[in-house]
């Protein structure tokens, strides 16, 4: 680890004029937001992050979970992961996001990470963790070690020539799905990022993962009432049954009405190299009869541009068989 400057900012106006210092910055982001610390510190251990400076936000008053006159839900971005799971409102309303905060990391980790930590988490390629290997994310230009490489965890959606690294969050997967709003303060002011557009294909310039500007801060998050008559759930499937990052995944929210799909919505984990929203899937789900013939259809359609790399083709039937599974699951009884 390299020596780093650690302050801690006030409010949220001395953290955002500690940020904008990122944006003068000669060589990338040179400020760092420190959270729940859950992957940051990690990777400054590694050496992979290397800040000059650490804003510590941890006391920022970002940790509230509130409903919205609209019925939806405003959260912290500094709402615990597990306080976010277990917290009444997302527990009643939104349970896909409380059961895919519950299947993530383990419960020290999930004490300490954060809602704005989460959205922001870091892929887990071991080449991208290791200063020693090619890697275009951590250094760009560098090379890509996974394409031809060891890569039975990365993702076979939204994969470029020069990165095919998955994103690991589980929540995000479970936002994804719920159409979330990110709420972003910066040295130019506020404003709003719906989740589909927050995340960016990794194309050929990886090292950038989301819209965040240096020295943007998110503030919350917020999510429309749930549609009415939607049951949701998260299906993860991985190598071990708990503290394990997903082989794939499944966020499905699902509304039945006169025996037929009136609302879907679905995102894959473990599968993109973003949270995958699959349009095409929530398109043969339209006014669909919710069967099984439907739902292997939609699966098929969800993994259709799948592009496996030598050691990760199972993923393509085994996102499918997760899907299928998940929308059995919450239509079971609707
Ligand atoms: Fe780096 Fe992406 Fe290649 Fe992994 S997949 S080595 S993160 S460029």
């Amino acid at each position: 680890m390299e020596l780093f400057q650690l302050s801690r900012a006030r409010d949220l106006s001395d953290a955002i004029e500690a940020g904008a210092a990122s944006r003068t910055a000669q060589q990338g982001a040179e400020v760092r937001f420190l959270a729940g610390g859950t992957t940051l510190l990690d990777l400054m251990k590694l050496n992979v992050e290397r800040p000059g400076r650490v804003v510590d936000i941890s006391r920022l008053p970002l940790n509230s979970v509130e409903a919205t006159p609209d019925g939806g839900v405003k959260i912290g971005a500094m709402v615990r992961n597990a306080d976010l799971a277990q917290h009444p409102l997302i527990r009643d309303a939104y349970p896909v996001l409380s059961q895919a905060l519950l299947a993530g990391a383990s419960p020290q980790l999930r004490n300490m990470a954060t809602t704005g930590g989460n959205l922001l988490q870091r892929t887990r390629c071991v080449y991208f963790r290791d200063t020693a290997m090619a890697c275009n994310k951590r250094e760009p230009g560098s090379g890509c070690a996974a394409i031809g490489g060891f890569n039975r965890m990365q993702a076979i959606l939204g994969t470029s020539e020069a990165c095919i690294a998955s994103n690991p969050s589980d929540m995000n997967v479970a936002l994804t799905a719920l159409g979330a709003n990110i709420h972003i303060h910066g040295v130019r002011g506020e404003r709003t990022v719906a989740i589909d557009d927050f995340f960016l294909l990794p194309g050929d310039t990886p090292q950038r993962e989301t819209v965040m500007e240096p020295g943007d801060l998110i503030t919350h998050v917020t999510l429309a009432p749930p549609a009415s008559g939607s049951r949701s759930l998260y299906l993860k499937l991985r190598d071990r049954a708990s503290y394990e990052f997903a082989l794939v995944s499944a966020a499905v929210i699902v509304a039945v009405a006169d025996g037929r799909i009136d609302h879907a919505r679905i995102a894959l984990g473990g599968v993109g190299t973003k949270p995958w929203r699959s349009r095409e899937a929530e398109g043969v789900l339209a006014a669909a009869a919710p069967d099984t013939a439907t739902f292997a259809r939609a699966a098929e359609a969800a993994l259709a541009g799948a592009r496996p790399q030598s050691q990760n083709g199972f993923k393509v039937e085994l996102a499918q068989r997760c899907l299928v599974h998940a929308l059995k699951q919450a239509t079971a009884t609707a």
